[in-house]
Parts: C-alpha cells; sequence; structure tokens
C-alpha cells in the first residue's frame, strides 16, 4: 500500500496555528490566497479590476460589472456569522487531534 505523504506530514503546533491564523485579517488573506492565487477575479464577468471596501467583512466590487463579494461567497464558510478565525481554529482542533475530538 502506498505511503500517504499528507498523513505523515509534520503537524503544526497550536502556538504556530495561532501565529499564522490567530487573527480575522490572517484567515481572510489565506482563503483569499487559496481562491484567487493569481489575483482577484469577478465570479461573474471574469474581469480582474476591481474595488475594496469594507462592510463588516473585506468585500471586492467589480468595476466592470459592480458585482460585490466577500471572501467567503462560494466557500463552505457562506452564510456564516462567526469569524473565520473560529472555523480556522475549529478546522485545526478537528485534524490535528488524534484523541476523537470531532465526536
Ligand atoms: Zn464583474
Amino acid at each position: 500500500m502506498a505511503m500517504n505523504k499528507i498523513q505523515f506530514q509534520a503537524g503544526l503546533s497550536l502556538h504556530e496555528f495561532l501565529h499564522q491564523y490567530g487573527t480575522e485579517a490572517q484567515c481572510e488573506a489565506a482563503l483569499f490566497a487559496a481562491r484567487w492565487p493569481h489575483g482577484w477575479r469577478c465570479l461573474r464577468c471574469d474581469a480582474e479590476r476591481y474595488s475594496c471596501t469594507h462592510n463588516g467583512r473585506k468585500l471586492w466590487e467589480c468595476l466592470g460589472c459592480g458585482y460585490q463579494c466577500s471572501s467567503i461567497v462560494g466557500t463552505v464558510f457562506e452564510n456564516t456569522k462567526l469569524p473565520l478565525r473560529t472555523w480556522f481554529l475549529a478546522i485545526y482542533l478537528m485534524t490535528q487531534s488524534k484523541n476523537a475530538v470531532s465526536a
């Protein structure tokens, strides 16, 4: 049976995790980088030009069609009322624990 490299990679300590994803801005930046690794693109018209505003969460507005979206639109985090850092911490605890914390 082939060895899964992901399964045997070194874990991230809680201290390192909080250093990398401890703030809302860090979590949003990580989500943005995962969604748009080559820069923001409009979900409707695929334009690259945008303006940025804040409405509790960072919003990108397309300068081509006027469509507004945040980094959580179209993800599992869409419609959440909780901060992203809470979800990131929950995901960290679920994936790093070996003591059935998911139960
Ligand atoms: Zn657009």
